[in-house]
């Protein structure tokens, strides 16, 4: 593994060279002080999705809708996963109502899906939501 990492800001998309030893250490973004790796999803959005698709760590992508009980019920297994992946992966929420464009661009034709991006370009892709010891096998089997 490098001694550093690139990794977008969740907030102002600002690239981020991180030593691969501070990590776990709460970095902060240069440009806004935001925290790099919050271990939480943040939202992404037409604005935002092509910036956030760099970097050295693999995006893992949540499309959903609020009118979606499934997307719903699984939001809480999407957020522990991102606590849980904290330093390896970025998870990142769209919402496929607000971003219809984007939804499409990306082909999604139901919801959940979940879809894993690795040097800007997706990797796997998983339709429906799962629990989390399977989420994070699955995400095991890619590499992350
Ligand atoms: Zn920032």
């Amino acid at each position: 593994m490098s001694d550093s990492a690139i990794i977008p800001c969740p907030s102002c998309s600002s690239l981020n060279r991180i030593p691969t030893a501070r990590l776990r250490e709460a970095p902060r973004c240069g440009h806004c002080k935001a925290e790099v790796l919050p271990g939480a999803p943040f939202e992404l959005g037409q604005g935002n999705f092509s910036a956030q698709l760099k970097g050295d760590l693999p995006l893992l992508v949540d499309v959903w809708a609020a009118w979606c009980g499934p997307c719903r019920s699984f939001a809480p297994t999407f957020s522990q996963a991102a606590g849980e992946l904290r330093t390896r992966c970025r998870l990142g929420k769209l919402d496929s109502e607000a971003h219809q464009q984007l939804s499409a661009q990306l082909g999604i034709r139901s919801i959940p899906s979940l879809i894993l991006f690795r040097d800007g370009k997706e990797v796997a892709r998983q339709s429906g939501a799962l629990p989390l010891p399977q989420l994070l096998a699955w995400l095991n089997s890619q590499g992350v």
